[in-house]
């Protein structure tokens, strides 16, 4: 297990900041990291769980623990004639996983090709696009218990599961370190190509295949969205609002152009990227700090820019689409560190 003091972060945060942390502990296995909750390695509290950080906004040093697992190797588990229950370990990438996935001709996660992190935030984080969220495919997550090493698995139930959500972001927040998660894959994959353009995309590649549907995903990706390697951003910044059908009504006499569609569980589900752009977001900067031109629900390190300055920044479009909508954005990404 690698252990470091007084490292910078810009390695482990896709804004690109150069903040530092005390210590950062990088176990490789999951016995690893039951040692260290048992007390048999001495680390500073709060810890913070770590994956890549492409989902967390750094705004000041951290002062105290991160720690991110290297836990590595992917494996079949079970399989039958229509299903094949797939496993990895948290730190692995999850594109990786994806494309070998695909690669075996595994169905169910190819929509969700090229999302940056690594398979431990997948269930934190219910990642999704492209009209498919993980919880539809994760069957269980195992967890080692930051208090004292013990192991849980949460089946899918267990999880809670809601957009961009679940109960590791809420009630045991901070409490468990996802080890390894099950995924249960289709061997004979229907294809999910209702979202958006996707249809068309593969249709220009020819015939429709997984790897097809991969192919298309990435190239969508690629060509809207920024790549952090080139452009500091961490994806989405603001979560999709959900309100009431009457609330959108009101919207949508003044906006009959409204992007809006009835969310699963309650409500309309609005664009935030629409709202901000409406409000004339796209494309601005205040400093490096950026909203991007080809789309405004992310926000951008043009170089220089603090996570002060990107936090200012989107509170800044939250005032402004509260004014002229009337909603409420909530931040996607994790504000971690003073303000
Ligand atoms: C260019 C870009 C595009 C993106 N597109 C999408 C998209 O299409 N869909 C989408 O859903 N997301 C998207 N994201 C957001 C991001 O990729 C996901 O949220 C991803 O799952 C985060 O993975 P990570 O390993 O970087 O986690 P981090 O950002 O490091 O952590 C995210 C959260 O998970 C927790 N966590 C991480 N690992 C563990 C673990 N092992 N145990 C317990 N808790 C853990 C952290 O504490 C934190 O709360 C995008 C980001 C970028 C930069």
């Amino acid at each position: 297990m690698k252990i470091f003091r007084d490292i910078s972060l810009s390695k482990y945060n896709t804004f690109d900041f150069d903040y530092r942390a005390n210590c950062l502990i990088l176990p490789k296995t999951e016995d690893e990291a039951i040692s260290l909750f048992r007390g048999e390695i001495s680390w500073e509290k709060p810890l913070l769980i770590m994956g890549s950080g492409s989902n967390i906004l750094f705004t000041s040093d951290f002062k105290s623990t991160i720690l991110c697992p290297e836990i590595g190797g992917i494996k079949i588990e079970e399989q039958d004639q229509e299903n094949v229950l797939i496993s990895a370990g948290a730190g692995v990438n999850w594109d990786n996983l994806v494309e070998w996935t695909v690669n075996k001709g595994f169905g169910g996660l190819e929509n969700l090709s090229l999302i940056p992190g690594l398979v431990g935030a997948t269930p934190v984080q219910n990642i999704g696009a492209y009209g498919v969220e993980v919880k539809d495919t994760i069957e269980k997550v195992r967890a080692v218990s930051i208090e004292d090493g013990s192991i849980t698995e949460f089946n899918n139930n267990d999880c809670r599961f809601e957009y961009r959500n679940s109960i590791f972001k809420g009630e045991v927040k901070g409490k468990y370190l996802v080890t390894r998660v099950y995924y249960k894959l289709t061997v004979n994959p229907l294809l999910n190509l209702n979202y958006g353009s996707l249809k068309e995309e593969v249709n220009k590649l020819g015939s429709l295949t997984l790897k097809n549907v991969r192919r298309a995903v990435i190239n969508i990706r690629r060509r809207k969205l920024p790549d952090p390697e080139v452009i500091g951003n961490a994806g989405s910044f603001f979560k999709n609002p959900v309100v009431s059908s009457s609330a959108a009504e009101i919207i949508k006499k003044s906006y009959p152009q409204m992007t809006a569609y009835e969310d699963q569980s309650w409500g309309i589900k609005l664009a935030a990227g629409w709202l901000i752009d409406q409000c004339g977001w796209k494309g601005k900067r205040i400093g490096d700090a950026g909203v991007h031109d080809k789309q405004a629900l992310v926000l951008v390190n043009h170089g220089k820019a603090t996570g002060k300055e990107i936090y200012d920044l989107s509170e800044a479009i939250k005032k402004s689409v509260r004014e002229k909508f009337g909603v409420e954005l909530e931040r996607e990404v994790e504000v971690v560190g003073t303000i």
